[in-house]
């Protein structure tokens, strides 16, 4: 029979499979008993679903056998099955989960991360197996399929020769000869299949059996044992949500979370909540130690894994978390919702609501509690997911600002580290009343604006916002504990004596004709004037009104132009040399004045981020200044 090739991506996991990249080759089972179990909730799904489909719940469970003498481990079940072109598409490919891209100079570890995201599933039976034969009968099917692979080059696919194959799947695997680094040998032993079952596979909440040995006293005078099988339930099958907390390891969560969620790393916080009264519930949450690396892709699916009554209904319930608190992972598990509910009804439904609504404000707490009391994990978590929360805060027009002002940092100057809101607030200084903040693409670039410095000179803090969502944010917030937010690239920041006012307003006043002058050669500014905030720095860019030069950024960046333009200043250092010189030039040679203004608003553009639209020509004309 003709072999048939895996898919070319599926082939190069295979291969890494193979040559064992990862080192805990004990993972397998519990990869295949997890699939088993999906597949057997598949399939009490379905007949409480279709009516043509009736299962008796006594029949649902999951077989372990070995045998050491033909090398093989065999994992039975009495799911849904597949049919020979689910075989086909899910054995075959891992396409599902997109597309791998392994590049050329990635180093192991960073290989083992990306598969580890993928969930490599049934695959990682190829770390402990030289061949492996699945035989399937989809619920959908009278016929029975077996598919058979040794691995990297290729798969076959044939009816079963088998009569009277039930519904189920059952794979074999042919495990390995050991090596002088790998003991293969050791999974084919009663005690170690059961420790790995108790290790990883406990939770799953339909029976593992599996026929052990017992060793009997027969005769206690003679000291005669009998060895006696019997079949044995491994697992507790109480799922790990369900259990008292206090009876639960930390790592046992931890492992059920990098299994039941396809993560290669812990959770940074696990979350374990039951709930009693107008709703009840239990849920076992997880705040994932890094973004999924589709996360922020369109492709990425928000939700929690919902049970009703042990029984899962929907593997990702959108509709129990918010935006803002996509990250989480999790399973519900309720009383309140009846097992038969159609995914219309339950998106109606009132219990459902309130669980969300419970589960929102649970993990509102925990984030708020660990940033009092577990700050370094905090940060950690923050700068991972802190584009969503402040995303959070502005969507909605600010709907849920409350909710989330306390959750967000900013990088400070004054402690240059992060600080959360409350902070900055209890540390101003007496007699400031606005929080003032600056925007950049990174912290150096903002530590040298020329707008910074004087409100530094002030020792007053600021807030340094990198992310294009930070403005957003802000502006959404508004103000917090009654303080005002203050762009310190605003025209009027209010740091000057009255003196100092008069004095540039009358500069400002004298040279007027100037001023206009500038103004009409450069016509994307509403204004040009001279101010005395620039300390060092010859000029710069402020702007008026709602949107800020940032802002502006963010808006041209976006494929449809919306026009939305930041009303623009230019300010001119009157303390600076260059005042003078434009007098002098504007007083004298007017030619050489427009190329001056020209050099410095490209300046000022630069500073401020802007792409500057006649590089060639300024260049000419700084050349021909500087020749001179
Ligand atoms: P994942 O479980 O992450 O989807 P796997 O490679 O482990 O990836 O499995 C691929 C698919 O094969 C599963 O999504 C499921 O549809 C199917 N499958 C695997 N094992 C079984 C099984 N025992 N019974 C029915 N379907 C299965």
């Amino acid at each position: 029979m003709a072999k048939k090739e895996f898919k070319s991506e599926s082939k190069r996991l295979l291969d890494l499979m193979i040559n064992s990249i990862y080192t805990n080759k004990d993972i397998f089972l519990r990869e295949l008993i997890s699939n088993a179990s999906d597949a057997l909730d598949k399939l009490y799904y379905r007949s409480l679903t279709d009516e043509n489909v009736k299962v008796n719940k006594d029949d649902l469970m999951i077989n372990l056998a070995f045998d050491e003498k033909k090398r093989t481990i065999t994992i039975s079940d009495t799911g849904c099955g597949m049919t020979k072109e689910e075989l086909e598409n899910n054995l075959g490919t891992i396409a599902k989960s997109g597309s791998l891209n392994f590049k050329e100079n990635m180093n192991k570890e960073e290989k083992v991360n990306i598969i580890g995201q993928f969930g490599v599933g049934f695959y990682s039976a190829f770390m402990v197996s030289d061949k492996i034969t699945v035989t399937s009968r989809s619920i959908d099917s009278d016929e029975a399929y077996v598919w058979e692979s040794e691995g990297a080059d290729g798969y076959t696919i044939e009816k079963s020769k088998k009569k009277n194959v039930g519904v189920g799947t059952e794979i074999v695997l042919h495990i390995k000869a050991d090596t002088d680094e790998e003991d293969y040998s050791k999974y084919l032993n009663e005690y170690e299949l059961k420790s790995l079952v108790k290790k990883y596979s406990d939770y799953i909440s339909f029976p593992i059996k599996m026929e052990c040995t017992h060793h009997e006293l027969k005769d206690e005078e003679k000291h005669e044992y009998e060895d006696h099988k019997c079949v044995e339930t491994l697992n507790s099958m109480i799922p790990i949500w369900r259990k008292d907390k206090k009876d639960v390891e930390d790592s046992d969560y931890e492992n059920f979370y990098m299994d039941k969620f396809n993560d290669y790393d812990k959770p940074i916080k696990v979350i374990s909540s039951s709930v009693e009264g107008m709703c009840s519930y239990k849920a076992l949450l997880f705040i994932p130690s890094h973004a999924p690396y589709d996360y922020y892709t369109q492709d990425y699916e928000k939700g929690l894994s919902l049970y009703a009554n042990g029984v899962l209904i929907m593997e990702r319930c959108g509709d129990l978390l918010p935006d803002y608190f996509s990250f989480v992972k999790g399973v519900v598990d309720t009383e309140d919702l009846s097992l038969n509910i159609s995914r219309e009804i339950l998106q109606e439904s009132h219990s459902l609501k309130l669980i969300a609504k419970n589960i929102e404000s649970k993990i509102r707490k925990e984030l708020e509690d660990m940033l009092l009391n577990d700050r370094e994990n905090y940060e950690s978590f923050f700068k991972t997911f802190s584009v969503q929360l402040k995303y959070g805060v502005y969507n909605n027009y600010g709907a849920d600002k409350e909710k989330l002002e306390n959750l967000i940092m900013f990088y400070s100057s004054k402690k240059q580290k992060l600080i959360t809101l409350k902070e900055y607030v209890e540390n101003m200084k007496e007699g400031q009343d606005t929080i003032y903040y600056a925007s950049g693409s990174s912290i150096a670039k903002i530590d040298s604006l020329p707008q910074v410095e004087q409100v530094k000179d002030k020792d007053y803090d600021i807030l340094y916002l990198t992310e294009y969502v930070d403005q957003f944010a802000i502006t959404a917030i508004q103000e917090y504990e009654g303080k005002k937010f203050i762009n310190v690239e605003s025209e009027d920041l209010n740091l000057e004596s009255e003196e100092e006012k008069e004095s540039t307003k009358k500069v400002n006043e004298d040279n007027s004709d100037l001023l206009t002058a500038m103004k009409d050669e450069i016509k994307e500014v509403s204004e040009v004037k001279f101010t005395n905030k620039l300390k060092n720095h010859p000029v710069c860019l402020t702007s008026k009104g709602d949107v800020s030069i940032e802002m502006q950024k963010v808006f041209d960046a976006m494929p449809n132009d919306m026009g939305i333009k930041a009303q623009m200043i230019l300010e001119i250092n009157e303390k600076h040399p260059i005042a003078q010189k434009l007098k002098d030039l504007y007083a004298g040679d007017k030619d050489e004045f427009i190329k001056y203004t020209k050099i410095l608003y490209a300046e000022a553009r630069m500073i401020a981020g802007l792409p500057v639209d006649n590089p060639t020509e300024i260049s000419t004309l700084v050349c021909e200044v500087i020749s001179k």
